[in-house]
């Protein structure tokens, strides 16, 4: 009995883990995958200790698994997580996200002359690591936004 009440709330059938997310990111994640509006059955912890980052959140979502365009969102605001791929109860993949070299269309250009707040044209930036923290370079105005002041465009 202990052991099946365990597994409901610990384990998912199939779906996604996303695992190391900063503490303070937990709401901005699910804001960001659109999770919020969608039907997923979804449970979630924060404030739990990690190695890593000292206290960190997770979420879990049955019968999840993300695009490419979500695994980078995911990427930019929780640079350390790693999803966890279930299927039949077992972790069949562990993958760190990734800060792709080149973004397009997920976050906005902070330049309110920016061509890219003017016309239908998709957001583009190249990604480069500062000591700083990351930063975007847009591709049309050349605004660099650092990663505090990243706005980033939801999934709908
Ligand atoms: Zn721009």
């Amino acid at each position: 009995m202990e052991t099946k009440k365990k597994l409901k709330v610990s384990a998912i059938r199939n779906g996604t883990v996303i695992d190391r997310i900063p503490a303070g990111q937990l709401f901005h994640v699910i804001e960001i995958l659109g999770l919020a509006r969608g039907d997923f059955q979804m449970t979630f912890g924060t404030n739990l200790e990690s190695k890593v980052l000292g206290v960190k959140s997770i979420i879990k979502i049955s019968d999840k698994f993300f695009e490419e365009d979500d695994v980078n969102r995911i990427a930019l605001v929780a640079p350390d997580a790693i999803l966890n791929i279930i299927k039949d109860y077992q972790v069949v993949e562990k993958r760190p996200v990734v800060i792709p070299s080149e973004i397009c269309g997920l976050v906005r250009c902070l330049n309110p002359r920016c061509i890219t707040n003017h016309e239908p044209v998709k957001t583009r930036f190249t990604t480069r690591m500062t000591p700083g923290g990351l930063v975007l370079i847009c591709h049309y105005c050349e605004k660099e936004t650092g990663q505090k002041n990243l706005q980033i465009i939801s999934n709908n």
